[in-house]
Protein backbone atom coordinates (compact mmCIF):
# COMPACT_ATOMS: atom_id res chain seq x y z
CA UNK A 1 0.00 0.00 0.00
CA UNK A 2 1.32 3.10 -0.91
CA UNK A 3 -0.01 6.09 2.02
CA UNK A 4 -0.22 8.59 -1.17
CA UNK A 5 -3.59 6.77 -1.45
CA UNK A 6 -4.78 8.27 1.64
CA UNK A 7 -3.41 11.37 2.01
CA UNK A 8 -5.41 14.65 0.60
CA UNK A 9 -3.89 16.64 -1.45
CA UNK A 10 -3.71 20.51 -0.46
CA UNK A 11 -6.12 22.86 -2.35
CA UNK A 12 -8.71 19.80 -2.71
CA UNK A 13 -12.24 19.86 -1.64
CA UNK A 14 -13.07 16.97 0.19
CA UNK A 15 -16.87 15.35 -0.17
CA UNK A 16 -16.69 12.61 2.55
CA UNK A 17 -20.00 11.56 1.28
CA UNK A 18 -17.81 9.62 -2.38
CA UNK A 19 -15.15 8.73 0.12
CA UNK A 20 -15.46 4.94 1.17
CA UNK A 21 -15.27 3.83 4.50
CA UNK A 22 -15.48 -0.26 3.57
CA UNK A 23 -12.13 0.10 1.60
CA UNK A 24 -9.67 -2.36 2.59
CA UNK A 25 -7.06 -2.09 -0.78
CA UNK A 26 -7.65 -5.87 -1.97
CA UNK A 27 -7.27 -7.07 1.53
CA UNK A 28 -9.65 -9.49 2.49
CA UNK A 29 -8.81 -10.31 6.40
CA UNK A 30 -7.23 -9.26 9.23
CA UNK A 31 -4.84 -12.74 9.36
CA UNK A 32 -3.68 -11.58 5.93
CA UNK A 33 -2.29 -7.91 6.97
CA UNK A 34 -0.94 -9.12 10.44
CA UNK A 35 2.58 -9.75 9.41
CA UNK A 36 2.61 -6.30 7.51
CA UNK A 37 1.14 -4.85 10.83
CA UNK A 38 3.75 -6.24 12.74
CA UNK A 39 6.39 -5.39 10.11
CA UNK A 40 5.34 -1.71 10.39
CA UNK A 41 4.98 -1.78 14.21
CA UNK A 42 8.54 -3.02 14.52
CA UNK A 43 9.95 -0.73 11.61
CA UNK A 44 8.57 2.12 14.06
CA UNK A 45 9.89 0.98 16.94
CA UNK A 46 13.44 1.51 15.39
CA UNK A 47 12.74 4.41 13.77
CA UNK A 48 11.48 6.12 16.93
CA UNK A 49 14.94 4.80 18.74
CA UNK A 50 17.15 7.22 16.25
CA UNK A 51 14.55 9.70 16.50
CA UNK A 52 15.03 9.78 20.55
CA UNK A 53 18.47 9.30 20.25
CA UNK A 54 19.06 12.35 18.14
CA UNK A 55 16.89 14.34 19.79
CA UNK A 56 16.05 16.72 17.00
CA UNK A 57 12.96 16.21 14.99
CA UNK A 58 9.78 15.43 17.01
CA UNK A 59 6.41 14.06 15.48
CA UNK A 60 2.81 14.85 16.29
CA UNK A 61 0.20 12.38 14.98
CA UNK A 62 -3.28 14.06 15.19
CA UNK A 63 -6.61 11.55 15.67
CA UNK A 64 -9.75 13.10 14.87
CA UNK A 65 -13.14 11.29 14.31
CA UNK A 66 -16.58 10.55 15.22
CA UNK A 67 -17.40 8.85 18.50
CA UNK A 68 -16.60 4.79 17.90
CA UNK A 69 -14.70 4.82 14.96
CA UNK A 70 -11.42 3.20 16.95
CA UNK A 71 -9.59 6.27 18.26
CA UNK A 72 -8.13 4.86 21.24
CA UNK A 73 -8.10 1.13 19.76
CA UNK A 74 -6.04 2.58 16.93
CA UNK A 75 -3.61 4.28 19.38
CA UNK A 76 -3.24 1.17 21.36
CA UNK A 77 -2.75 -1.03 18.90
CA UNK A 78 -0.77 1.18 16.63
CA UNK A 79 1.67 2.55 19.24
CA UNK A 80 2.07 -0.81 21.06
CA UNK A 81 5.46 -1.61 21.87
CA UNK A 82 7.01 2.17 21.39
CA UNK A 83 9.27 3.33 23.78
CA UNK A 84 6.88 5.21 26.76
CA UNK A 85 9.54 7.49 27.62
CA UNK A 86 9.99 8.86 24.00
CA UNK A 87 6.09 8.82 23.76
CA UNK A 88 3.35 11.52 24.98
CA UNK A 89 -0.20 10.64 24.48
CA UNK A 90 -2.87 13.74 25.27
CA UNK A 91 -6.58 13.52 25.07
CA UNK A 92 -8.45 16.50 24.58
CA UNK A 93 -11.80 16.75 26.14
CA UNK A 94 -14.04 19.55 26.89
CA UNK A 95 -12.06 23.25 27.70
CA UNK A 96 -11.44 23.58 31.85
CA UNK A 97 -12.54 27.29 33.08
CA UNK A 98 -8.73 27.49 32.96
CA UNK A 99 -8.28 26.87 29.30
CA UNK A 100 -11.29 29.00 28.32
CA UNK A 101 -9.08 31.97 30.48
CA UNK A 102 -6.74 32.01 27.51
CA UNK A 103 -6.40 31.15 23.68
CA UNK A 104 -7.45 28.11 22.07
CA UNK A 105 -4.28 26.98 21.38
CA UNK A 106 -2.68 27.15 24.27
CA UNK A 107 -3.75 24.24 25.92
CA UNK A 108 -2.01 22.68 22.75
CA UNK A 109 1.00 24.15 23.00
CA UNK A 110 1.61 22.77 26.50
CA UNK A 111 1.22 19.72 24.78
CA UNK A 112 2.94 19.52 22.09
CA UNK A 113 5.86 16.76 22.22
CA UNK A 114 9.45 17.84 22.80
CA UNK A 115 12.20 16.94 19.90
CA UNK A 116 12.88 13.40 20.00
CA UNK A 117 9.58 12.56 20.87
CA UNK A 118 6.10 11.34 19.16
CA UNK A 119 3.34 13.16 20.75
CA UNK A 120 -0.28 11.69 20.09
CA UNK A 121 -3.25 13.74 20.18
CA UNK A 122 -6.37 12.16 20.54
CA UNK A 123 -8.75 15.14 19.62
CA UNK A 124 -6.87 18.07 18.65
CA UNK A 125 -7.09 21.78 17.97
CA UNK A 126 -9.19 20.47 15.43
CA UNK A 127 -12.41 20.66 18.17
CA UNK A 128 -12.26 24.29 17.75
CA UNK A 129 -13.80 23.99 14.01
CA UNK A 130 -15.80 20.83 14.49
CA UNK A 131 -17.62 20.19 17.90
CA UNK A 132 -17.27 24.49 18.28
CA UNK A 133 -18.95 25.04 15.33
CA UNK A 134 -21.79 22.13 15.32
CA UNK A 135 -22.58 23.68 18.45
CA UNK A 136 -21.83 27.33 18.30
CA UNK A 137 -19.71 26.86 21.44
CA UNK A 138 -17.82 30.12 20.26
CA UNK A 139 -19.64 32.85 22.49
CA UNK A 140 -18.52 30.57 25.80
CA UNK A 141 -15.01 30.81 24.60
CA UNK A 142 -14.83 34.62 26.16
CA UNK A 143 -13.57 36.19 22.89
CA UNK A 144 -14.32 39.64 22.66
CA UNK A 145 -17.82 39.49 20.66
CA UNK A 146 -16.89 42.12 18.36
CA UNK A 147 -13.76 39.60 17.47
CA UNK A 148 -16.21 37.41 16.55
CA UNK A 149 -17.26 37.86 13.08
CA UNK A 150 -19.30 35.79 10.09
CA UNK A 151 -15.07 34.56 8.81
CA UNK A 152 -14.20 33.53 12.11
CA UNK A 153 -13.79 29.80 10.92
CA UNK A 154 -11.59 31.01 7.75
CA UNK A 155 -9.90 32.78 10.32
CA UNK A 156 -9.15 29.81 12.46
CA UNK A 157 -8.24 27.69 9.24
CA UNK A 158 -5.79 30.13 8.45
CA UNK A 159 -4.36 30.33 12.09
CA UNK A 160 -4.39 26.58 12.61
CA UNK A 161 -2.57 26.54 9.20
CA UNK A 162 -0.21 29.57 10.16
CA UNK A 163 0.46 27.12 13.96
CA UNK A 164 1.56 24.13 11.82
CA UNK A 165 3.91 25.63 9.56
CA UNK A 166 5.55 27.10 12.20
CA UNK A 167 6.02 23.78 14.05
CA UNK A 168 6.95 22.06 10.78
CA UNK A 169 9.36 24.75 10.44
CA UNK A 170 10.99 24.11 13.36
CA UNK A 171 11.12 20.45 13.55
CA UNK A 172 7.71 19.11 14.52
CA UNK A 173 6.59 16.42 11.65
CA UNK A 174 2.46 16.41 11.76
CA UNK A 175 0.97 13.64 10.42
CA UNK A 176 -3.23 13.82 10.65
CA UNK A 177 -5.85 11.38 10.69
CA UNK A 178 -9.13 11.53 10.16
CA UNK A 179 -11.39 7.78 11.16
CA UNK A 180 -13.83 7.39 8.38
CA UNK A 181 -16.94 5.21 10.08
CA UNK A 182 -19.92 5.18 7.66
CA UNK A 183 -23.63 5.94 10.29
CA UNK A 184 -23.89 2.40 10.07
CA UNK A 185 -20.89 1.08 11.49
CA UNK A 186 -21.09 3.86 14.53
CA UNK A 187 -24.74 2.30 15.20
CA UNK A 188 -23.28 -1.16 15.23
CA UNK A 189 -20.33 -0.61 17.79
CA UNK A 190 -23.15 1.61 19.60
CA UNK A 191 -25.77 -1.31 19.69
CA UNK A 192 -22.10 -3.80 20.82
CA UNK A 193 -21.17 -1.51 23.65
CA UNK A 194 -24.73 -1.78 25.38
CA UNK A 195 -25.19 -5.36 24.46
CA UNK A 196 -21.69 -6.49 26.11
CA UNK A 197 -21.35 -5.65 29.46
CA UNK A 198 -17.42 -5.38 29.05
CA UNK A 199 -18.30 -2.77 26.77
CA UNK A 200 -20.67 -0.88 28.25
CA UNK A 201 -18.26 1.63 30.11
CA UNK A 202 -17.29 2.64 26.43
CA UNK A 203 -20.80 4.01 26.14
CA UNK A 204 -22.38 7.41 26.96
CA UNK A 205 -25.86 8.69 25.98
CA UNK A 206 -24.31 11.82 25.29
CA UNK A 207 -22.58 10.06 22.05
CA UNK A 208 -26.07 9.22 21.06
CA UNK A 209 -27.32 13.05 20.78
CA UNK A 210 -23.83 13.83 19.01
CA UNK A 211 -25.18 11.31 16.34
CA UNK A 212 -28.28 13.43 15.95
CA UNK A 213 -26.11 15.82 14.62
CA UNK A 214 -23.79 13.51 12.07
CA UNK A 215 -24.74 15.63 8.87
CA UNK A 216 -23.44 18.42 10.25
CA UNK A 217 -20.06 17.02 11.47
CA UNK A 218 -19.33 15.64 7.90
CA UNK A 219 -19.82 18.76 7.05
CA UNK A 220 -17.57 20.51 9.55
CA UNK A 221 -15.21 17.44 8.66
CA UNK A 222 -15.11 18.05 4.80
CA UNK A 223 -14.29 21.52 4.99
CA UNK A 224 -11.64 21.65 8.09
CA UNK A 225 -10.00 18.75 6.53
CA UNK A 226 -9.93 20.32 3.03
CA UNK A 227 -8.74 23.70 4.22
CA UNK A 228 -6.23 22.89 6.27
CA UNK A 229 -4.40 19.52 4.33
CA UNK A 230 -1.10 21.24 3.50
CA UNK A 231 2.61 19.59 2.29
CA UNK A 232 3.74 20.77 6.09
CA UNK A 233 1.17 18.97 7.71
CA UNK A 234 -1.39 16.61 5.47
CA UNK A 235 -4.52 14.58 6.38
CA UNK A 236 -5.50 11.54 5.74
CA UNK A 237 -8.75 9.98 5.87
CA UNK A 238 -8.65 6.37 6.42
CA UNK A 239 -11.54 4.14 6.02
CA UNK A 240 -12.41 2.82 9.42
CA UNK A 241 -15.30 0.63 9.11
CA UNK A 242 -12.71 -2.50 9.36
CA UNK A 243 -10.43 -1.45 12.34
CA UNK A 244 -7.45 -3.97 11.05
CA UNK A 245 -7.37 -2.25 7.97
CA UNK A 246 -7.24 1.10 9.73
CA UNK A 247 -4.78 -0.13 11.74
CA UNK A 248 -2.54 -1.26 8.61
CA UNK A 249 -2.96 2.61 7.09
CA UNK A 250 -2.27 4.23 9.81
CA UNK A 251 1.23 2.31 10.85
CA UNK A 252 2.22 2.40 7.54
CA UNK A 253 1.71 6.21 7.03
CA UNK A 254 3.36 6.75 9.70
CA UNK A 255 6.37 4.57 9.10
CA UNK A 256 6.53 6.23 5.56
CA UNK A 257 6.81 9.51 7.25
CA UNK A 258 10.02 8.21 9.69
CA UNK A 259 11.31 7.02 6.47
CA UNK A 260 11.93 9.70 4.74
CA UNK A 261 13.50 11.60 8.07
CA UNK A 262 17.14 12.10 8.08
CA UNK A 263 17.05 10.46 11.22
CA UNK A 264 20.89 8.66 12.43
CA UNK A 265 22.16 8.19 15.68
CA UNK A 266 23.94 10.69 17.01
CA UNK A 267 27.86 10.46 15.58
CA UNK A 268 30.82 11.25 17.98
CA UNK A 269 33.62 13.71 17.14
CA UNK A 270 37.37 13.31 17.28
CA UNK A 271 37.82 14.00 20.55
CA UNK A 272 35.35 12.10 21.96
CA UNK A 273 36.08 9.15 20.11
CA UNK A 274 39.28 8.98 22.20
CA UNK A 275 37.69 9.79 25.70
CA UNK A 276 36.04 6.32 24.65
CA UNK A 277 38.94 4.62 23.57
CA UNK A 278 40.85 5.87 27.30
CA UNK A 279 37.69 4.23 29.29
CA UNK A 280 37.60 0.90 27.07
CA UNK A 281 40.90 0.60 28.20
CA UNK A 282 40.33 1.68 31.93
CA UNK A 283 37.63 -0.85 32.26
CA UNK A 284 39.62 -3.68 30.87
CA UNK A 285 42.94 -2.77 32.72
CA UNK A 286 41.05 -2.65 35.97
CA UNK A 287 38.91 -5.00 37.97
P1 LIG B 1 -14.04 8.24 24.52
O1 LIG B 1 -15.51 8.50 24.42
O2 LIG B 1 -13.56 7.18 23.61
O3 LIG B 1 -13.56 8.08 25.91
P2 LIG B 1 -13.78 10.96 23.63
O4 LIG B 1 -12.62 11.65 22.99
O5 LIG B 1 -15.05 10.88 22.88
O6 LIG B 1 -13.26 9.53 24.01
P3 LIG B 1 -15.29 12.11 25.74
O7 LIG B 1 -14.95 12.47 27.13
O8 LIG B 1 -16.41 11.18 25.47
O9 LIG B 1 -13.96 11.62 25.05
O10 LIG B 1 -15.62 13.44 24.94
C1 LIG B 1 -14.84 14.54 24.91
C2 LIG B 1 -15.69 15.64 24.34
O11 LIG B 1 -14.99 16.87 24.44
C3 LIG B 1 -16.02 15.41 22.88
O12 LIG B 1 -17.39 15.45 22.69
C4 LIG B 1 -15.35 16.58 22.19
O13 LIG B 1 -16.07 17.03 21.09
C5 LIG B 1 -15.31 17.60 23.31
N1 LIG B 1 -14.29 18.64 23.09
C6 LIG B 1 -12.98 18.48 22.81
N2 LIG B 1 -12.39 19.66 22.60
C7 LIG B 1 -13.34 20.61 22.74
C8 LIG B 1 -13.35 22.02 22.62
N3 LIG B 1 -12.25 22.70 22.33
N4 LIG B 1 -14.52 22.65 22.85
C9 LIG B 1 -15.64 21.97 23.16
N5 LIG B 1 -15.69 20.64 23.28
C10 LIG B 1 -14.55 19.96 23.07
MG1 LIG C 1 -16.85 9.95 23.66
Amino acid sequence: MSSNKLIVRPNTKVDLSKIPTDFTDGYKSEEEVSNNLEKNIQNMINLQDKLYAENKYSLLIIFQAMDAAGKDGTIKHVMSGLNPQGTQVNSFKQPSLEELNHDYLWRINKCLPERGKIGIFNRSHYEEVLVVKVHNLIEKEKIPTELITKNIWQQRYSEINGFEKYLFENGTIILKFFLHISKDEQKRRFLKRIDKKSRNWKFSDADLKEREYWDEYQKCYQEAISSTSKKYAPWFIIPADHKWYMRLAVSEIIVDAMKKLPLGYPRLDEEQLKKLDACKEKLENKR
